[in-house]
């Protein structure tokens, strides 16, 4: 199972179908992407099974610039098409990748989101629709909502977010689970591989458990969860492309 995720000048859809292609050895039983195009507007493919699969699915037409992407391996929920990663809220505003189990999504469930129509049986769907209720009910900022999610949420986590109201941005965290940022001339990158993300770049950063990242085209922020911005050098992977 992997994560992966770009933001820049290029577009998107191949760079994240062959980053999901390299993750396939990893093993999952389905993939999806979230990509949003020229216009701001978003485009969800799921599909079970092969990449290949997913890849038949892309509509070849849209250009992206921005998006995320997930192979997923079912902890919680049978593999399916509804299943499959990226999920979204009930608003269609957030969407989400993620690798890892959420130990306390029923008692998150129960405390916050009783009234919340589910599309999906997976731990996952819980941390988006989380992220709206603290956008929607406490007038949250979506980065303040995503740190707060990450408070509430106990388990292990590689996340990628996106917020179609800032669709020039994307927010990525961890716990437990690795995640790198990856940077570049005029992109950054997300992959919880560097291999996944190396035909890119072979500069990447580590993110730490407890920081929050936020990403554009052109910058990488990396904040903790008390707000302190982090500052931390890029690596160089020496992986073959
Ligand atoms: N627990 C999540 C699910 O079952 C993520 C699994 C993964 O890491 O791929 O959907």
């Amino acid at each position: 199972c992997g994560i992966v995720g770009y933001i820049g000048n290029k577009d998107v859809k191949e760079i994240l179908l062959s980053g999901l292609d390299t993750l396939e050895y990893r093993g999952y039983d389905s993939a999806g992407i979230y990509i949003t195009d020229e216009a701001n507007q978003g485009h969800l493919f799921k599909e079970k099974g092969r990449i290949a699969a997913l890849r038949d699915k892309v509509d070849n037409s849209i250009n992206a610039f921005s998006g995320i992407g997930h192979t997923r391996w079912a902890t919680h929920g049978v593999p399916s098409v509804e299943n499959a990663h990226p999920h979204q809220s009930t608003s269609g505003r957030f969407t989400i990748v993620h690798n890892g189990v959420i130990e306390n999504f029923e008692e998150v469930k129960d405390a916050y989101l009783p009234d919340v129509h589910f599309h999906s049986t997976t731990d996952t769907e819980v941390i988006v629709q989380l992220i709206a209720w603290f956008v929607e009910s406490e007038e949250l900022d979506t980065i303040d909502a995503f740190k707060k999610a990450i408070v509430t949420l106990k388990g292990s986590y590689a996340l990628a977010l996106v917020d179609n109201e800032n669709p020039n941005t994307l927010y990525a965290a961890k716990n437990k689970s690795p995640l790198l940022l990856g940077t570049g001339e005029g992109f950054n990158v997300i992959s919880s591989d560097a291999m996944a993300m190396v035909r890119e770049t072979d500069q990447f950063i580590e993110l730490m458990d407890g920081e929050v990242a936020t990403l554009t085209k052109d910058s990488i922020k990396i904040e903790d969860l008390a707000g302190e911005t982090i500052e931390r050098d890029s690596y160089t992977a020496h992986i073959d492309a």
